[in-house]
Parts: structure tokens; sequence; C-alpha cells
């Protein structure tokens, strides 16, 4: 056996002191955010009265390549990171593949996924700011739980719009936000313009993550000292993620490996972008080069199925236009599917190295999904939550290929939480009774045609 650990981690001091923005390196930009009213590009004054002013500033930054993480950020970090880089010997083995694989685990922590790097990013600079609070959406609830437990940190009022449907049928990750101090309202609510609208539009509707952004939006705009905060998406969010491949960056470099293959799901990208910046910027500067996959549900497929062009983020159409891979705002995924990775469109920076071709993308059914989360539990001890599990499906596939290749790739991909919270997935798939969806191209048409025309 190689002397290459099972875990390699790096020390408490090795952990990044600055964040990387690889829009600095990329030749093409992504598009700036625009006003649907004017359809013209954001400027950061246009964003203070919705969101903190450096993160507004971080937003629109497409040329500092290194960013300081403040002490205080950096101190939090300590708590539960490095988080490690993993050798799946044991998988390894159980596929019995030449192959070389690594996971990069991001769900050491309570609220169990990669969202508190940001949440706690987000949190600081508006405490900095001097707010009373935030607001945000949640839709299954990793996101809410992760800025709870942010808030709660550096004493910020929170308010959470959930998504109704998960509120009443999640009611354990509610319980972790409240237990952190946060103030949990179903979407939508009666307590803003737009969630009355929409309650009296269509009675009885069980809200979604759209939806609940505009509530959200609406509260933070309309209340003195408050702004929103969003989870996934925004260039800032990727810029605050870039700590997970910076940490794998540096524990590959401290023993001697390359990856061949980097491997990420794509909710609204964020994960994936944090993992693979540094390693893009490489790509960027011509110094090396890696073949990287961006997985996405087969039943939500932006990348694989959308189009490349200005949309809304929210259902309410409050928030900016941004362009993106996209599947029109109000495409909704199927009922049965249950593994995350819900919203219709993709980071702007994410969409624009997939159209550069710097990456590629693929899409997975949610019952294969399933099947690779299973392997991977039973060898590997981890629980993956259902939106890592894309990532392992790939990173399972591309092994046994190098099975018939005879190939010793290096294959690294991110495991991104755990799926305590996510049984009711799991037992739909031990029951039996999970089943896939692909959308025809009728749907996606449809739903393509309301995007505005810039
Ligand atoms: C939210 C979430 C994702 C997807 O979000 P991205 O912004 O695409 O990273 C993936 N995995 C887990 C565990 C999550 O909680």
């Amino acid at each position: 056996m190689s002397e290459i650990p099972y875990k390699i981690y790096l020390a408490e001091n090795e952990i990044p002191s600055k964040w990387y923005n690889v829009r600095a390196d990329m030749k093409n930009k992504p598009a700036p955010l625009v006003n649907p009213g004017t359809g013209e590009a954001m400027k950061a004054e246009d964003l203070f009265p919705v969101f903190c002013e450096e993160l507004c500033r971080q937003e629109l930054d497409n040329e500092t390549p290194y960013i300081d993480i403040p002490q205080e950020i950096q101190d939090f970090y300590k708590m539960y990171r490095p988080s490690p880089l993993v050798r799946a010997y044991c998988l390894e083995k159980f596929l019995d593949t030449p192959a070389h694989i690594y996971y990069k685990f991001e769900g050491n922590n309570t609220s169990g996924s990669h969202k508190l790097n940001s949440a706690i990013a987000q949190a600081y600079y508006a405490k900095k700011q001097g707010l009373k609070g935030v607001t945000t959406e949640t839709g299954a609830g990793q996101w809410g739980t992760a800025l709870s437990m942010a808030c709660a940190y550096f004493g910020l009022d929170l308010q959470v719009f959930m998504v109704k449907v998960s509120y009443e049928q999640k009611p354990f990750r509610r319980e972790v936000m409240r237990t952190y101090g946060a103030k949990v309202t179903p979407s939508p609510s009666m307590d803003t313009n737009i969630g009355r609208a929409i309650n009296e539009q269509f009675p009885g509707t069980t809200g979604s993550l759209g939806c609940a952004i505009s509530e959200a939006v609406e509260a933070a705009t309309s209340q003195e000292g408050y702004r929103y905060v969003l989870g996934s998406v925004l260039n800032q969010v990727l810029l605050h993620q870039s700590v997970i491949g910076l940490e794998t960056k540096a524990a590959l470099d401290k023993v001697g490996v390359k990856a061949d293959m980097i491997i990420g799901c794509a909710g609204g990208g964020s994960n994936l972008g944090g993992l693979i910046s540094p390693f893009v910027g490489q790509m960027l500067r011509g110094e090396a080069d890696y073949e990287i996959i961006a997985v996405e549900p087969a039943s939500c497929p932006s990348l694989t199925r959308g189009s490349y062009v200005y949309d809304f983020c929210d259902t309410g159409k409050v928030c900016p236009l941004a362009k993106m891979y996209t599947l029109g705002s109000g495409y909704i995924p199927a009922p049965n599917h249950a593994g995350g990775l819900r919203y219709h469109g993709m980071s702007p920076i994410i969409s624009q190295l997939y159209d550069d071709k710097l990456i590629t993308a693929r899409s997975v059914k949610q019952t294969d999904v399933f099947e690779a989360a299973e392997t991977f539990a039973r060898v590997e001890g981890i629980l993956p939550a259902p939106e890592s599990s894309h990532a392992i499906r790939v990173a399972i596939d591309e092994a046994l290929k190098c099975k018939e290749t005879g190939e010793e790739k290096n294959i690294v991909f991110g495991l991104t939480g755990t799926g305590y919270f996510d049984l009711v997935a799991y037992q739909q798939y031990n029951d039996g009774t999970m089943e896939d969806y692909v959308p025809t191209d009728e749907e996606i048409a449809k739903s393509l045609a309301q995007c505005p025309k810039i």
C-alpha cells in the first residue's frame, strides 16, 4: 500500500488566510447582474439596499485575485476546519479499480454541509456594518441552519423564510434553526406583500424557493437595519467557498499528488465553484490541466439542457437579472425529485466557465444517485447527503472506466455534506418507491420561453 494516509490533514496554521477570486484570472468575465427595469449593469450602490456593502464590493470585484479573510472569520473556521481530504481506499478496493479516489468532506459541522463557509463570512460583514439582522430563504434547511449558527455567533437577528412544504414535512432542521435563535416562517406567508399576493393567487400552495427568495428580499428592504443574504449562486459565495479548493490543493501538494479529474455536484454552483477555483486558476494561467465535471440531477438539468441567457433569480422578480445557464425561473422539478439541487439557474461564474469549455457537465438520475450513496455509505462509513451523492455517482462511474482501461487516474470529488436529515428520501429508495423523472424538451422550452428578452 502507498504511503498516502487515509486522511490528509492540514495543520491549523495552513488554513487559508485569503480567499481566491477566480474571476481575476478569467479572460471572459461572468456577465454582470442587470437591473430588470433598465437593462443596465448593477453598480455597487444599486445593490447596497439589498446586500451588505462589503459583500456588494466582493460581488462586483472581477480583478482582485486574493482577498484577505478577516481574523474573526479565520478564528471561526478553526472550530471546524481544516476539513479532511480522505483517500477512499475502501471504495477503491470495493470497486477493484486502479484509480486513486480522494474526497474533500465538508460535513463535519452541525449544519452538516459546506454552507457554513459562506454563512459565517456573510454574518461577519453584516455585523461589521452595524446591522441588526439579516433575512434569507431556505428550502430543505441546510442554508438556514448554517446561517443560524453564524448569526448566533455574531449576535445578529435572523429571519428565515422556509419553503412551506419543507417547514411542515421536515421539522428537524427547522428546530435546529430555532435552537440557534432564528425566527422561521413558512413561505408563502402573510407577513409580506408578495407572500399575501401569492397565497391569494394560488390558495393552498406549498411554496417554492423562488417565492421564498422574493419574501426574504422584501422583508430585508422593508425593515430598518436588515439586509438579505443568499447561500449560493452569487460570486461572493463562490469566493468564500474557495476555502474548500485551496485546502484541497494544499493537501494534495503536501503528499505530492496531482489531480487528473475533479468532480462536484452543482445546484447553484457554490461548492463546485469553491472546490475548482484554484485548479481552474491554474488552467487559466496555463500552468496545469484538469478534467472538471459538474454533476446535476436529470430532473433539474440547467447546464446540460438549459440556455445561457439573462433570467430572473426569483419568482417575484424582485432580484436583479443574472446571465446563467437556466431552465427558466418558473421551472419546478417534478414533485418526486428527492435529491436536492433544484434551483432553476446556475452560478454566473460556473456558467461562463462551462460556456468557455473549461469544465464539462453531466446529469444523473436519482435512483442511480442513491445506489451510489448506498455503496459509499457501506464502504466508506459516511452517510452522504443526496446532493453530494451526485458527485459520488460520477466518481464511481469514472473509477469503473479506469478499471477497463487500467488507468491510475487521480479522481478528486467534493463530499459536501451528510444525509441525516434526508432519511425520507433514503426511505423511498429503500422501499423501492423512488422514481426517476426526466423533463421533456417541450417542458423545458415552455419554461425557457418565459425568460426576459435582454
Ligand atoms: C446546498 C447544498 C448543495 C448544493 O449547493 P451548491 O451551491 O450547488 O453547492 C450541495 N450539497 C449540500 C450538502 C448542500 O447542502
